[in-house]
């Protein structure tokens, strides 16, 4: 790797720097510790015409051999609290704060409303982008605001909540503001008051009556480690596929043939179903094929076994999602993207 005069390091291996472990290069690689570096960083983008990847943790993005253009790290710290009105506190974090060390400070605090989205890998900045959620808690249930540099004219912007279209896995930002902004800082509103979410998984029957926020944290933490792989042992990337959802009417016809196929009805009135249920009825938990593999506890997981590329994974993954198609006739979405892919909708 070289660095060059201005700070920008060249031929950057990003090989260790994702959790999928892909090989991966990127030409020009800036990591960026204030809002003007970001800005910085853009400039340059701009400048020179260069596509721009913003790499976070790498937990949920799929990288190739080599990566054109910039690729930015935001790497902003700062996380704060301010008692507000009422039992609320306002919580304001860098994007480059871990999102488990933020989760856990706030559990430390007593705060209430990050508890079941302990673990996640990556950083606070990344959250938004896929609005993430575990255990029946989404990041917007307690997303306040997002501050962004935008490429375009290299200002600082604040959107508010509502602003950010956040839905299932999904955001603004993967879709109309994809490629184009750098979030920096989040703002969140927790609370004093107890509010345990324990309806999603067997969260309920891991805590005791009356939990406090450390006891559902720790409840999570402990299911997580019995479920998922660790991405350090065994490289991966989360849940590759998102949850599809259907209408009620599929939903029916499909309970009708499959009887024990988990539901999940949603509010609009379709019917949210599991992945890796399919997944597992074509019989590919576990499965391998060269350097990737279905995982043999949770089959919404592939895993790489090494050695292999991101051209090798997307193949992989096409014939999970092709066995699904055949057996089901429901298309499964990818949930982590891929560096450089246009935006989505
Ligand atoms: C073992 C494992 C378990 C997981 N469990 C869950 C889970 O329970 N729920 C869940 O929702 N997700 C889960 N994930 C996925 C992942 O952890 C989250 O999506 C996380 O938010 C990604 O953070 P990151 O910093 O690694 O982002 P990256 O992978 O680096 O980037 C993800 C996307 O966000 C963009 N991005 C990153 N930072 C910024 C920024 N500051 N500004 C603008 N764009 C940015 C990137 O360009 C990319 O498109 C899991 C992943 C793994 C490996």
């Amino acid at each position: 790797m070289l660095e060059a005069a201005n700070g920008l390091e060249i031929g950057r291996d990003l090989t260790r720097a994702n959790t999928l472990a892909l090989p991966s290069v990127a030409e020009r690689f800036w990591r960026a510790r204030s809002e003007q570096d970001v800005m910085h960083g853009l400039r340059l983008a701009n400048e020179h015409d260069w596509p721009l990847t913003v790499l976070g943790g790498g937990s949920n993005l799929l990288l190739p051999p080599h990566i054109a253009g910039l690729t930015l790290c935001p790497d902003l710290d700062g996380l704060s609290f301010r008692a507000a009105a009422g039992d609320r506190v306002d919580v304001e974090v860098g994007a480059g704060v871990v999102w488990h060390t933020l989760v856990e400070a706030c559990v430390e605090r007593e705060l209430w409303g990050l508890e079941n989205l302990a673990l996640i890998p990556g950083l606070a900045g990344a959250a938004p982008i896929q609005n993430i959620g575990a255990y029946g808690v989404e990041l917007g249930d307690v997303l306040e605001w997002v501050e962004l540099i935008d490429r375009r004219d290299g200002r600082r912007r604040r959107l508010g909540r509502d602003e950010c279209g956040l839905g299932y896995r999904d955001s603004v930002f993967k879709r109309e503001l994809a490629n184009r902004v750098v979030i920096t800082r989040l703002g969140l509103g927790l609370s004093w008051r107890p509010r345990p979410r324990l309806d999603y998984g067997a969260l309920d029957q891991r805590v005791p009556p009356s939990p406090s926020a450390r006891d559902v944290f720790e409840a999570v933490c402990a299911i997580r480690r019995e479920k998922l792989p660790d991405p350090v042992a065994l490289p991966n990337a989360g849940s590759f596929f998102k949850n599809p959802v259907v209408s009620r009417q599929r939903a029916d016809m499909l309970a009708a043939m499959h009887p024990d196929m988990p539901r999940y009805p949603q509010p609009n009135g379709d019917v949210k179903l599991a992945a890796a249920w399919l997944i597992e009825q074509c019989g590919l938990k576990s499965c391998r094929d060269g350097a990737f593999g279905v995982h043999d506890r949770q089959a919404l997981v592939l895993v790489h076994f090494g050695g292999g590329t991101l051209d090798e994974l997307l193949a992989f993954a096409d014939r999970v999602a092709g066995a699904v198609r055949a057996r089901f006739d429901i298309a499964l979405e990818r949930e982590p993207r891929q560096a450089g892919e246009p935006a989505s909708g």
